[in-house]
C-alpha cells in the first residue's frame, strides 16, 4: 500500500531534477556531459584537509560530548561566532539569541513557509528566482506571485502594487538580494531600505536568502536588507553552502528571540538538532582556518570562469543575445530572441552533451521562455571555451530549423 495524503500526492520532483535525471541516464551510457545546469560550487576547492584536521581537534578536545544530543537553537560558540559573522554584512544589533542554526538555507526556508504560509496565502517573490524555494513554498499552500526585477533588483512600484493588490495575507516577500540565482542581479542600497518601508507599511515580512553575498567579484559585500531593518520586519537566511561546502548541511536563520524561539519549538517536532559535528566543523573552520583566503581563492577562479563564459557566448551566440553580467555568485543569465523556446529547445542542445537549464523553471508566471541559466562554477575554464561555442552553434542551428 503506498502512502498518500493530499499534501504528498501534490509533491513533484523539482523541475531542475529532470535535467539532472537525463544527465546521469547518459552517463549510465558512459557518456560524459557538459552541464551548465547545475547550481553546485566546485568541489576542487573543498577544505578537505583543514575539516580532516578539525575532525581529530573535536574528539580530542570535546569526546563524547561531540556526539552527544544537543540544543535545538544550535552550537552556541557557532551561533556566537555567526554574531560577529554577520557584521560583514552589516548586520550589527544581534546577538547569539537571534540565531537558529539550520540544516542548510533550504530547511530555514522550510520553516518559514511551514511557520507563515497558511492555505493560500501569497509569497511574493522576484521573478525569476530559486525555484528550490518556490517548490517549497508551494508545499505549503503558498500562491506565488512574481515580480520584475531590472538592473537595480526587484521593481519597487511592482512591488507596491501587488502589496496593494493582495491585501490579506502576504505572508512574506521573498528576495535573493545578492548575486540572485538565476539572475546574479543585486539589489541598490536604496531598494533594499524601500523594501523594509514597504513590509512595515503593508504589514509584511521580508525573507532575506544570502547564500551568495560573500561570493563578490570585486570583493564589495552589500549591506544586508537586514541591516536597514528598524521593525524587526526581516528574517535574514545564511548558508556556508556556498563559501565552504554544501554537504556540511550549515544554515542559519536570525530573527527576533520570540520567532526564533518559536522556530526552536518547530526544530525540536522536525529533526531535534542539525549535525553537531557539521556544526563544529562549520565553527572551527571560520575561527581557527583561513576562510578568508579561501574564499578569495574561490572568488578569484569563479571570476575568471564567469569572464571565459562571457567571452564565449558573445562570439558565440546569435545576435540580439541580451547578458546579465553578474558581479557575483554562480550564474549566467542569458535572455536570446523572443521567438526561441528553451524548454523546447533543450533536447536539440543536448544531443551534444550540454545541458542549461530553460529560463521557464524559474519564472512563477510562466515567463522567461527565452531565457536560459548557465553555471560558471563547475566546469574549467578550458571546457567552458569549447563547450559554449558549441551551445552557441547549435543554438544559432536551432534557429534556422525552426
Ligand atoms: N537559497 C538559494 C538562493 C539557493 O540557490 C540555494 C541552493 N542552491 C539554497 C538557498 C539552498 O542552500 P543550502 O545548501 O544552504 O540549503
Amino acid at each position: 500500500m503506498v502512502i498518500s495524503s493530499k499534501f504528498l500526492d501534490a509533491l513533484t520532483p523539482s523541475s531542475i531534477r529532470s535535467i539532472t535525471a537525463k544527465i546521469r541516464d547518459k552517463a549510465k551510457e558512459g557518456v560524459q556531459v557538459t552541464s551548465f545546469a547545475g547550481g553546485l560550487p566546485s568541489k576542487e576547492f573543498f577544505p578537505i584537509e583543514d575539516i580532516r584536521k578539525i575532525n581529530d581537534w573535536i574528539f580530542e578536545e570535546e569526546g563524547g560530548e561531540a556526539i552527544q544530543y544537543a540544543a535545538s537553537d544550535g552550537y552556541d560558540p557557532l551561533r556566537q561566532y555567526l554574531v560577529k559573522f554577520m557584521q560583514r554584512y552589516q548586520v550589527t544589533d544581534i546577538d547569539y539569541k537571534n540565531i537558529l542554526i539550520t540544516s542548510g538555507a533550504q530547511q530555514g526556508l522550510a520553516y518559514l513557509a511551514k511557520g507563515l504560509i497558511t492555505n493560500g496565502s501569497v509569497v511574493i517573490v522576484e521573478n525569476p528566482s530559486y525555484p528550490g524555494a518556490l517548490d517549497t513554498f508551494r508545499a505549503y499552500g503558498a500562491k506565488i506571485v512574481g515580480v520584475g526585477m531590472d538592473d537595480d533588483g526587484l521593481k519597487m512600484d511592482e512591488l507596491e502594487t501587488a502589496l496593494k493588490k493582495h491585501t490579506k495575507g502576504v505572508a512574506f516577500i521573498y528576495t535573493i538580494a545578492d548575486f540572485q540565482n538565476p539572475t546574479g542581479r543585486s539589489m541598490s542600497i536604496e531598494r533594499r531600505k524601500q523594501l523594509v518601508e514597504l513590509a512595515e507599511k503593508y504589514d509584511t515580512f521580508v525573507v532575506e536568502d544570502g547564500p551568495y553575498s560573500l561570493i563578490s567579484f570585486d570583493g564589495t559585500v552589500m549591506p544586508a536588507i537586514k541591516s536597514f531593518d528598524k521593525y524587526g520586519r526581516v528574517i535574514y537566511s545564511g548558508s556556508t553552502s556556498k563559501t565552504i561546502a554544501p554537504g556540511l548541511r550549515i544554515g542559519w536563520l536570525i530573527a527576533d528571540h520570540e520567532s526564533i524561539t518559536k522556530l526552536v519549538y518547530l526544530k525540536m517536532r522536525d529533526d531535534l538538532q542539525v549535525n553537531n559535528i557539521a556544526q563544529r566543523q562549520v565553527y572551527r573552520y571560520l575561527k581557527d582556518c583561513d576562510f578568508d583566503g579561501h574564499l578569495q581563492t574561490v572568488i578569484d577562479v569563479y571570476r575568471r570562469r564567469r569572464n571565459v563564459m562571457i567571452d564565449a557566448v558573445k562570439n558565440s551566440f546569435p545576435e540580439g543575445t541580451h547578458i546579465v553580467v553578474p558581479g557575483g555568485g554562480l550564474f549566467l543569465w542569458l535572455e536570446l530572441d523572443p521567438s526561441v523556446d528553451t524548454l523546447a529547445m533543450f533536447d536539440y542542445v543536448f544531443q551534444k552533451n550540454i545541458a542549461y537549464v530553460p529560463g521557464v523553471f524559474f519564472c512563477p508566471d510562466g515567463s522567461g521562455k527565452n531565457a536560459m541559466r548557465l553555471n560558471f562554477s563547475t566546469a574549467s575554464e578550458k571546457s567552458i571555451a569549447e563547450c559554449v561555442p558549441i551551445l552557441g552553434d547549435m543554438i544559432r542551428q536551432y534557429i534556422q530549423e525552426q
